[in-house]
């Protein structure tokens, strides 16, 4: 028995800008999903009909469902679509279709459903309204597992059904959306079978592609743990004093704590009695009015001291003949006016019992290790870290420590530079995931061990337009993962890949980086650190962006928003800082000099979102203003 992979379509304009309006979508899948009691995942694909029917040849599902675009007002392509790209048209379903339905309206003399075979996926045709689609599938459902196992060509029976994919298109038929290239259809699927020319991921941005990652990363799980191990652990929960600190009267300086004269015209003349120290035991000598005790910073007061005078502002007025104590100071002469509790810190001074001393999800840094030995705590609530593998894809690949070759192979740069980065992320358990050769048996191995070792996998390379880039179809068809997005509107970055999946009934995080060593640490930057952040509990999990000048103008802008590496800086030939852009005369995506010393990524906007005026800059030698993302983790 197989499993039956069935994608399902929704053509419509209204249905492409908000997946709210799709109710057909829905109920085809609730309709197969009825039929058998499995799960049903679906992925969300914003894409054209064109779009679809290249996915088909990527995630070769056994049967494609339409809804939509059947009719025949100018926007209904549907039919021409699917007749655009099959082989074998199948009348006799579309006929059943349509006769069926002809005895519940007479609209159904309108519709034009096309069924069809286009290499091994069956695509059938449905009307749009959420009700005429549930009835044709119904009609035409009793011969689909014969039909898919005759497509297939084998005897084994088709499980109806296992994984579905949902995929809203605009009614266009031709390419639309992020992707600008305009090609004629039919050159295009002319010669059928051949490879990919285009992705069949839609072009998202990089704020949807955050939110999308966001609903998926959970936070970690929360543990105890002893303050000497806190460090950069989130804590989970407010922090209260539950001592006052200090937790007794405690002079702010090296002199004396004296009983203060009541009579304030009396000669400022005080007789020593004995010593606090800071920590000293049988400190709490009485004093009365003209006396005093010498005392240290920190110290405890006698309770009745009234003022600590500072040794700075006091003569030796009368001296013992020997020492005491280590001093033989008699009595001591103030010389300024003092006041009534100077120089003391009362109880509760600097922390006062109940008080807010740390508020939740704040990273625990050097400060508040300290605060909360202050106030006592020896354990912390805090979010666990997570194991997160690294691995590297590509036959091109050689260990770093080998020796050079000419046999076209290239040190794994990625490998060590994102391991390093997630270090410094203070990321606790960071594995050496290996590296894939550009086979399907060694992806699905390496992915395999990686899903064993950690629920967070980053892997670079391999996701891009190539024969050899085999993560997104072996994500799918192996791992059963659902990719979220496969495209995004950046540069450098753009074939960034983001999969969830279930291995061994734990949900997994899969990042596919491209494997350009730059499009990888900048997608790494852009998405990996606010994830891991969030899930470790930040409150603040995102860059914070500032606005920068950049220090030489920019005359091109391309087509996709542009993220580039700058070093930030002051000066005073600018409000705002600087931001020197790092290898200007070359940032390409290959080119790692380009991200040496960066601590900023500046935000140039599309081409499209500017008009000409961005270009006009009449500041001497500075450049345009844009938003940075300040990166203060590396
Ligand atoms: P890919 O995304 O696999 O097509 O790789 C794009 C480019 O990045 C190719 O030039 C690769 O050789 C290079 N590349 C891929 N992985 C790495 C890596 N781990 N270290 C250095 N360069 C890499
Ligand atoms: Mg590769």
């Amino acid at each position: 028995m197989i499993d039956l992979n069935f994608a399902v379509v929704t053509v419509s304009t209204t249905c492409y800008d908000d997946p709210i309006n799709d109710h057909s979508g829905p109920a085809l899948i609730k309709y197969m999903a009825d039929k058998s009691n499995e799960n049903i995942q679906w992925i969300h694909l914003a894409s054209t009909v064109e779009t679809l029917l290249k996915l088909s040849d990527e995630l070769r599902p056994h049967l494609i469902l339409t809804t939509g675009g059947t009719g025949i007002s100018p926007d209904d392509v549907t039919p021409e679509a699917t007749r655009d790209i099959i082989t074998k048209e199948i009348p006799g379903i579309s006929q059943t279709m349509i006769a069926k339905s002809l005895a519940i309206t007479p609209m159904a003399m309108i519709s034009r459903p096309v069924c069809g075979i286009y290499q091994q996926t069956l695509i059938i045709n449905l009307p749009g309204s959420s009700k005429g689609c549930v009835e044709c599938l119904d009609f035409v459902y009793p011969i689909l597992k014969h039909a898919i196992d005759l497509i297939q060509n084998k005897r084994t029976e088709v499980d109806i059904t296992h994984s579905a994919m949902q995929i809203k298109t605009n009614r266009k038929h031709h390419s639309c959306g992020g992707d600008h290239h305009h090609h004629h259809h039919h050159a295009e699927t002319s010669n059928k079978g051949e490879r990919l020319r285009h992705s069949p991921f839609p072009m998202i941005s990089v704020d949807d592609a955050m939110n999308i990652i966001f609903e998926y990363a959970n936070k970690m799980p929360i543990i105890d743990k002893p303050l000497t191990e806190c460090l950069n652990y989130v804590c989970v929960e407010d922090i209260y004093a539950k001592e006052p600190f200090p937790p007794f009267r405690a002079s702010i300086k090296d002199g004396y704590a004296v009983r203060l004269y009541s009579d304030p015209s009396h000669e400022k003349i005080y007789e020593i009695i004995g010593r606090s120290d800071a920590g000293g035991e049988n400190t709490n000598i009485p004093l009365m009015e003209g006396q005093c005790v010498v005392i240290n910073t920190g110290a405890k007061l006698p309770d009745s001291a009234n003022a600590v005078i500072q040794i700075e502002d006091t003569q030796v007025h009368e001296y013992h003949p020997t020492k005491t104590d280590g001093l033989d100071e008699k009595s001591i002469r103030i010389t300024t006016e003092c006041s009534m509790n100077q120089d003391i810190r009362n109880i509760g001074d600097d922390v006062h019992i109940g008080e807010l001393v740390l508020e939740k999800n704040v990273r625990l840094g050097p400060a508040e290790l300290g605060l909360l030995a202050t106030v006592g705590l020896r354990t912390v609530r805090v979010y666990d870290k997570p194991h997160v593998v690294v691995l590297s894809t590509g036959n091109e690949l050689m260990p770093i420590d080998a020796s050079s070759s000419d046999n076209g192979k290239i040190r794994d740069s990625n490998k060590i530079m994102l391991m390093s980065a997630l270090q410094n992320l203070n990321i606790l358990n960071v594995i050496d995931g290996g590296t894939a050769k550009d086979d399907e048996t060694s992806v699905i191995q390496t992915l395999q061990s990686a899903f064993e070792l950690a629920d967070i996998i980053i892997s670079t390379g391999g996701v891009s337009m190539g024969d050899k880039d085999l993560i997104k179809s072996i994500l799918t068809k192996q791992f059963n993962a659902t990719i979220h997005f496969g495209r995004l509107q950046m540069k450098p970055g753009k074939p960034t890949t983001f999969a969830t999946c279930e291995v061994n009934g734990k949900k997994k995080l899969f990042f596919g980086l491209p494997g350009n060593p730059v499009s990888a640490l900048v997608t790494y930057w852009l998405f990996v650190v606010p994830t891991l952040k969030h899930m470790m509990g930040h409150i603040q999990p995102h860059h914070p962006i500032i606005r920068v000048q950049l220090n030489q103008p920019i005359e091109y802008l391309d087509p996709r928003p542009e993220y580039i590496r700058v070093i930030i800086e002051w000066s005073t030939k600018s409000s705002i800082p600087i931001a020197r852009i790092v290898s200007p005369d070359n940032q390409c995506s290959s080119r790692l000099l380009s991200a040496r010393r960066c601590t900023g990524l500046a935000r140039l906007p599309s081409k499209t979102d500017v008009n000409s005026s961005f270009f006009n800059i009449n500041r001497d030698d500075l450049g345009q203003q844009v938003d940075c993302l300040l990166l203060l983790d590396i």
